[in-house]
């Protein structure tokens, strides 16, 4: 299989950042720090995963640039003394090769800029820092954009139950897809490897759709509409993070909107490219608010595009046109 050691890499390294978020996650976020509003266990585990995958990475592929979303500027001033080592004694715990000194130029191996040129990797380290403060759904996001197009994607999802409709089913697991190959999923319990596949429903009103959390990064207001207009009749599944990608790519959801909430937003390259790629290869499509492909050959962000649809395949001219009707009448 092409990109098999590329696959086996990415799939070891987003696995140990996940045990780092778990530990983080358990250890850090509190009831305090949730009330108080206290972002710092997220930004210990966004750090800890940015240096540890960059690390893994550069370990096996030493000429591959990284587009990743962190770098280390915070914690290099006198205030981020104390952050930075508490990075390093999290990120240690899972990677004990990894040194204390080479953490802030490992973190800042991520600041390629991307392009449509030669391959390199993209990385969202804690994609859903809400998700993740709330103790609910993020994901760690890896992808490999070769030619301006990904030709690989790695999502792990430690917090996502192996059922959305029985959240206390076991939870965690990791999707991964190469272009070509079809997608799969890897639970964390059983460590059973299965194939995925979108959903087959037809037909809308049984169609049902997630999208995110935050009515701030995706419109709820124009789902509402959209989804009136398609009859839709259940609930829209609010989850943040890429693991909206899983669940459209296991079958659990059909649609998957993501609404401009203004103007000027440009989505990052980062927070698309690994779902986009799981989805497409269990039989889905992701285009944009117009149906254009997502264009991953512009650099950091998704400049070409606005917004994010994704759906099952047989839906999607569908949804394109509920989404035009809804958002040309504004
Ligand atoms: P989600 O969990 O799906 O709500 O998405 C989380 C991601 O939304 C973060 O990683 C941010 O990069 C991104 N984001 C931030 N502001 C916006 C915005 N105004 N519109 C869309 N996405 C945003
Ligand atoms: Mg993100």
């Amino acid at each position: 299989m092409k990109y098999s050691l590329e696959l086996t890499i990415a799939i070891e390294a987003v696995k140990k950042a996940c045990s780092l978020c778990v530990r983080v996650q358990s250890s850090l976020v509190s009831d305090e720090t949730m009330i108080k509003k206290d972002k710092s266990p997220v930004t210990v585990a966004d750090f800890g995963v940015q240096a540890i995958i960059c690390h893994e990475l550069k370990k096996a592929f030493p000429n591959d640039p990284i587009v990743a979303e962190e770098d280390s500027a915070d914690l290099q001033t006198k205030e981020g003394k104390a952050l930075s080592q508490k990075v390093y004694e999290y990120a240690s715990k899972v990677l004990a090769e990894l040194e204390e000194e080479e953490i802030h130029s490992t973190i800042d191996s991520g600041d390629y800029d991307g392009g449509p040129e030669g391959r390199f990797w993209t990385l969202d380290p804690i994609d859903g820092t809400k998700g993740f403060l709330r103790g609910q759904q993020y994901a760690v996001a890896l992808a490999l954009v070769e030619r301006g197009e990904v030709v690989l994607g790695v999502l792990g999802c430690p917090n996502l139950p192996r059922d959305l409709e029985e959240p206390k089913s076991n939870k965690g697991c990791i999707f991964s897809a190469v272009k070509g190959e079809g997608a799969s999923v890897k639970f964390f319990d059983d460590g059973i490897e299965n194939e995925i596949r979108v959903s087959d429903i037809d037909h809308p009103t049984h169609a049902p759709f997630c999208e995110s959390v935050e009515s701030g990064h995706s419109s709820h207001s124009d789902s509402e509409q959209i989804a009136h207009i398609l009859g839709v009749t259940a609930d829209p599944i609010r989850i943040d993070s890429q693991c909206k990608y899983g669940v459209l790519a296991r079958g659990e959801a059909s649609i998957y909107l993501r609404l401009p909430t203004n103007e000027d937003y440009v989505e990052k390259i980062w927070d698309h490219a690994a779902g986009y790629i799981i989805v497409k290869e269990a039989g889905g499509r992701v285009t944009d608010v117009t149906g254009n492909d997502l264009d991953f050959s512009v650099g950091r962000t998704l400049s070409n595009n606005k917004g994010v649809v994704g759906t099952n395949g047989g839906l999607h001219d569908l949804i394109i046109s509920a989404v035009t009707e809804v958002l040309n009448s504004k």
